[in-house]
């Protein structure tokens, strides 16, 4: 190891160093090359640029250039690799020290260790030029890395084709990776946004256990069909008691549709909070929106908080598909509203309606 020295022999010490790096390759990775200050250590991250994660979308090396972790430095190099169409090979490689060189005949080299005073990696020899040739297909362009880099894409159009998929690589990065690496590629990056869906499901049983375990009061119903998911019912104690204890006696239904693989219905019923706030009491997932699941909805919430009489509620409702049925057979007594927004929306159908009850703004 080469013993510190100010800034004067600094050029010499350099030389030395690369001198010796290019010799002997198992030589030590310490602090040699780069000349620091020993006094001011806290302030050494400071006094070279630090590459950070946003510099990714466009990396540029240069000596002394600091990267946090060796990950970072990984990443920076397959991305400069790929911007710039060149195959790297990386002889070392591990969590000391990261050392890169082009094609045999190209000058392009880099190399990279951990220094223990700015305690992350320290850019050491650099030398950026290249009289390599450009390539069309590159080993560390993996399915991978094209799943990542195009996972938002595929969360905006999740039926992207294949040749859509290889146009917008070749016009973004002009490379031209194999159908079969598109297509894992698109499969990874589906999977990451789906997540393995028909796993989730399977743990439903479990999820069930632990929630009455962890949570007792609560109802989780889960409702089969030769052995495949239905529906399920959710309603946290929680939400029960701080419904009844502190909350007006509306309830808001509604239901959208979930975008996922298996697609469904989302059922929720809703108060409001002494702060006008929306104070979630149950949900439910079902296969389609009905007059059969919104009964069904609509039993286990009366029982779950115990209503008997119905006749001091108000049911606020919009005109989902068997919701109004529903309701005046659930909750008869009870008094049903429609949301302003949805009859201002939707006119027609409360014109015959307005004569019997009256609609009021409660949204
Ligand atoms: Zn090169």
């Amino acid at each position: 190891m080469f013993k510190w020295k100010k800034a004067a022999d600094n050029k010499l010490k350099r030389k030395q160093s690369m001198t010796m790096l290019v010799g002997d390759e198992n030589e030590s990775t310490e602090e040699e090359e780069i000349d620091l200050a020993d006094s001011d250590e806290g302030s050494n991250r400071n006094r070279f640029r630090e590459f950070r994660q946003e510099d990714l979308l466009n990396p540029s090396f240069s000596v002394g250039q600091v990267f946090g972790t060796v990950e970072l430095v990984r990443k920076a190099i397959i991305e400069y690799n790929l911007r710039d169409r060149v195959e790297f090979k990386m002889p070392r490689n591990d969590r000391k020290r990261v050392k890169a060189h082009c094609a045999e005949g190209c000058s392009w080299n880099f190399y990279a260790s951990m220094d223990s005073r700015t305690n992350c990696f320290l850019v050491k020899t650099y030398n950026g030029h290249h009289n390599c040739q450009k390539k069309w297909m590159i080993k560390t362009c993996t399915s991978k890395w094209l799943a990542e880099k195009y996972l938002e894409t595929f969360r905006a159009d999740n039926k992207m084709t294949l040749p859509n998929f290889a146009r917008i690589v070749q016009k973004e990065w002009n490379l031209t990776p194999s159908r079969t690496k598109l297509w894992r590629a698109r499969k990874f990056a589906l999977q990451t946004i789906y997540g393995d869906e028909l796993k989730q499901y399977s743990q439903l049983w479990d999820y069930g256990q632990e929630l009455r375990r962890s949570n007792p009061g609560s109802n989780f119903y889960l409702n089969l069909t030769e052995g495949a998911f239905s529906s399920c019912y959710l309603s946290l104690d929680a939400y029960k008691r701080g419904f009844l204890s502190g909350c007006r006696p509306i309830i808001f239904l509604d239901g959208c549709h979930l975008k996922t693989k298996f697609g469904g219905q989302l059922l929720t019923a809703v108060g409001m909070d002494p702060n006008d706030c929306i104070f979630l009491i149950a949900f439910a997932v079902v296969e389609v929106e009905s007059l059969l699941s919104w009964k069904w909805f609509l039993h286990s919430l009366k029982d779950d908080l115990s209503i008997d009489n119905t006749f001091p509620w108000t049911i606020m409702i919009d005109n989902q598909k068997g919701l109004i049925p529903a309701v005046a057979q659930v909750f008869p007594e009870a008094e049903h509203k429609f949301c302003e927004a949805f009859v201002r929306k939707f006119p027609s159908p409360f014109q015959r309606l307005q004569p019997q009850k009256p609609v009021v703004d409660m949204c």
